[in-house]
């Protein structure tokens, strides 16, 4: 008779099933007055359910096509309200709203549109060229106003048109030049952080935001800290730390010696900055669609030449908070040649090895980490952290249907997870609520997991221990009035 046997035998069939359950689930303890709002938390959970076809849920569909069934439940106001301590993964190019970053220019006189590519441009100081389209014009001359904005914010935007593209990545990418005109006045990227962090911090319930910044300078970090004092000053309060990022593609007329030089320059940049902004700068990463670009493996002797040079300049090794894992590929094929050049032999990424490698701090998705248990435990036991973003992973081809995301057994297997938006603005939304209402409704969270997952979220941000400390006694205030309002005035919240 075999061990499995004797086991069933011994506690019941039942029992057995339980026991199983219980070892893989990762509970929190719970207050009673947590318990009865995580009762109502369930309710929520029923509701939004029953709403839905049980064959085909809102999570196995596309994000855009469903943005507002999500919206309209009492699980999202809840998730809304609710203090979600700190967002650690987002590109504040792509973070804000780009409806209301349309509408605060589009009356301008220099705004312009170029048909032959859906780009925008502020024409401050220049005239362009004909062919571009005045917007102001093409919204007066519009017979439907309203229409003809909506299809120029599209260019913008993935929307539900843009589920079967065969690229979704070059079409995400392209968006990033095609809204880049819009900031070069530095009122309208004033306003539009400004906006954003406001957002994040009064409507979504975030206290703290880590922004992955493109090669900032001193006064970019300047910018940021600005910002941050003018919403103080409103009685606003959000800490901000910067990641400094540069992106893992080979640029077209780059040469290869130029990449590895623009690599290590942007690392070694990196440190120089932290230096600079002690406590405010808080490390490095590369980002951009791995698969097309750069392999950790090949970037790892450029990074630990930075990390070496913060080392002899300035004492600390340069943090990395690297993207890496954010892919289809297999894992655990050799990938060689070493080569900057995709599609690799074998199509392979390995980038959660080298992520473990060179000492990184937190990785960016890590969804790759799934197909790896044996350094899934090393990561679970050394407390390495995966920023996961689960709507940005659908929308981007990873996770099509969320119910079967990598971070459920990865998370129930001990790694540390939080949950992010990555680039929102992108996808519609604002804030990291839309994240959280798809994560509780696929992976089927309690409200224990949620809270682990935000206690998470502060431990392992990029602070020292007394401001973690200070940051973790801040949101618990919060959380404790939340529940308090969840369950003593719930029936007066619409919505509940
Ligand atoms: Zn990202």
């Amino acid at each position: 008779m075999n061990a499995l046997i004797l086991v069933i035998l011994a506690m019941g069939y039942g029992e057995a099933r339980t026991d199983i359950l219980s070892q893989t689930v990762t509970y929190m303890e719970l207050s009673s007055d947590e318990m009865i709002a995580d009762s109502i938390f369930e309710e929520l959970k029923d509701k939004a359910d029953a709403q839905q076809h049980p064959w085909n849920p809102w999570v196995s569909q596309f994000f855009p096509c469903v943005k507002e069934e999500y919206e309209n439940t009492g699980l999202y106001e809840f998730l809304l309200n609710m203090p979600k301590g700190a967002v650690l993964h987002v590109h504040p190019s792509a973070m804000g709203d780009y409806y209301a970053l349309f509408d605060l220019v589009s009356m301008r006189d220099d705004c312009y549109f170029d048909p032959s590519n859906g780009s925008f441009e502020l024409f401050m100081d220049s005239v362009p060229e004909s062919d571009w389209l005045q917007v102001s014009e093409m919204l007066a001359s519009a017979s439907d106003e309203a229409a003809m904005r909506d299809s120029l914010i599209d260019y913008i935007l993935i929307d539900e048109a843009d589920e079967y593209l065969p690229d979704v990545w070059a079409e995400f990418e392209q968006m990033f030049g095609r809204v880049g005109g819009l900031f070069a006045d530095p009122a309208v990227a004033y306003h539009y952080v400004y906006q954003a962090l406001y957002v994040y911090a009064l409507m979504d319930n975030v206290q703290h935001i880590e922004l992955r910044a493109h090669t900032p300078s001193g006064e970019n970090v300047e910018f940021y800290l600005g910002v941050v004092d003018s919403l103080a000053d409103q009685g606003i309060d959000i800490s901000v730390r910067i990641i400094y990022c540069d992106s893992r593609y080979l640029f077209p007329g780059e040469t290869i010696e130029n990449f590895r030089e623009r690599i290590t320059g942007s690392m070694k940049a990196a440190a120089d900055l932290m230096a600079q902004y002690p406590g405010i700068v808080v490390g490095a990463d590369v980002y951009s669609e791995e698969d097309k670009g750069a392999t950790a493996f090949y970037m790892a002797p450029m990074m630990e030449e930075a990390c070496e040079y913060s080392m002899a300049e300035y004492g600390f090794k340069l943090p990395l908070f690297l993207h890496d894992g954010e892919s289809s590929f297999p894992t655990g094929v050799p990938d060689t040649p070493v080569s900057l050049f995709g599609p690799y032999p074998g199509n392979v990424n390995n980038n959660v090895i080298d992520a473990y490698l060179l000492g990184v701090e937190r990785v960016g998705h890590g969804i790759e980490l799934a197909k790896l248990p044996e350094l899934a435990v090393m990561y679970a036991e050394e407390g390495i952290p995966l920023e996961i973003c689960p709507i940005s992973n659908q929308i981007l081809g990873y996770t099509p249907d969320l119910r079967n995301h990598p971070a459920v057994p990865l998370m129930r297997n001990g790694v540390r997870i939080s949950i992010n938006p990555d680039d929102p603005a992108m996808f519609g939304y604002t804030g990291v609520t839309f994240d959280f209402t798809v994560a509780v409704l696929a992976w089927d969270l309690s409200l224990s997991d949620v809270k682990r997952l935000i206690m998470n979220s502060i431990e392992d941000a990029a602070m020292t221990d007394s401001e973690e400390d200070e940051l973790m006694s801040l949101w618990q205030g919060k959380w404790d009035e939340f529940i308090s309002y969840t369950i003593g005035s719930n029936e007066d919240v619409p919505g509940f």
